[in-house]
């Protein structure tokens, strides 16, 4: 009896697995075709939270998303 839900956990263990690694697989290859541009990607170098494009009184300038809690703000250098 107990062998036998073992064997079951095991299969679903299995299938989990291939899952993953399938998932793993389609990243690759997603990241391989479309690679995302890098100025959207900025992270702050104070707390790693993604940098947001913000239109302010002078000019365009990028601030991190934890806004209020985190006041890093960058130059988008135009
Ligand atoms: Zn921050």
């Amino acid at each position: 009896m107990e062998d036998e839900t073992r064997k079951e956990e095991l299969e679903i263990k299995k299938l989990e697995i291939k899952e993953l690694e399938i998932k793993e697989l389609e990243k690759e290859n997603s990241d391989g075709a479309a690679k995302p541009a890098k100025s959207d990607k900025k992270r702050c170098p104070k707390c790693g939270s993604n940098m947001k494009l913000r239109h302010g009184e002078f000019g365009s300038y990028y601030g991190c998303s934890r806004f209020p809690v985190c006041n890093y703000t960058e130059k988008t250098g135009e």
